[in-house]
């Protein structure tokens, strides 16, 4: 018999997905970060029981999305978001990870179709305080702020906060970081912020990520490899 082999990397995808199942709580979300991969390498994690997919590039996103809309995938927009891009990532996400500005929301907020559940997001949070990175200084008040005016967004809900830390090798140094992102997550909920999701952990810290409350890891290179 001729069977036709995967190539390899695409039978690593499963291995690495059923190795992380080992190490990652069922409670726990995987965002399956799936820029720069392609739709055959998405339907095997997909096989692999991988449900929810996270894309930074909205022309490289749409293409994917459109091919796989037979699939029941969740897909969360986790990028830098241009103005002049809201209302195509309205149109195609159902999560969107990264805001931190008002006018953003409102785009949002604006173009997020009756016709679809209201678009969940998080605040991206500049956690570690780099004047490269984009987010919300790590301040309750301006973080309140915004969480406020989201809140009265009918097509919005807002769920929780996220952040790309500062890329730290020792131990310590990153889970003092994330436990900084907790305690303002937590912070919000005493302020009556109902919230569920703590959005913060990729492929070489999510273990120290979810030692400090993590409830959605986003992995790229865990799952598929190294990015060329
Ligand atoms: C690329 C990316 C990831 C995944 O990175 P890996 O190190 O490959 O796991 C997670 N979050 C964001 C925002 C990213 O841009």
């Amino acid at each position: 018999m001729n069977t036709p082999q995967k190539p390899s990397s695409f039978a690593k995808i499963g291995l690495n997905i059923q190795d992380l199942r080992e190490k990652i709580p069922e409670s726990i979300k995987i965002v399956a970060v799936s820029k720069t991969r392609t739709r055959a390498e998405i339907l095997e994690a997909y096989e692999n029981g991988l449900t929810d997919f996270g894309e930074n590039y909205l022309q490289e996103a749409i293409p994917k999305i459109e091919s796989l809309s037979n699939y029941p995938l969740v897909w969360h927009f986790i990028g830098a978001i241009q103005a002049n891009k809201t209302a195509e990532i309205a149109k195609y996400f159902s999560w969107v990870h990264a805001i931190s500005r008002e006018k953003i929301a409102r785009r949002l907020n604006e173009a997020r179709a009756s016709t679809l559940a209201p678009l969940n997001v998080c605040l991206q949070i500049n956690i570690s305080e780099e004047t490269s990175k984009s987010g919300l200084a790590p301040d309750l008040k301006s973080i309140l702020k915004l969480a406020t005016l989201i809140e009265q967004m009918p097509r919005l809900r807002l769920r929780g906060l996220m952040a790309i830390p500062h890329e730290e090798t020792q131990e310590h140094q990153a889970r003092l970081t994330f436990k900084k992102l907790s305690t303002l997550f937590h912070d919000l909920q005493k302020e009556g912020f109902e919230l569920d999701t703590l959005s913060m952990g990729m492929s070489e810290d999510f273990k120290w990520a979810i030692a400090e409350g993590s409830t959605c890891v986003r992995l790229g290179t865990a799952i598929f490899g190294p990015r060329n």
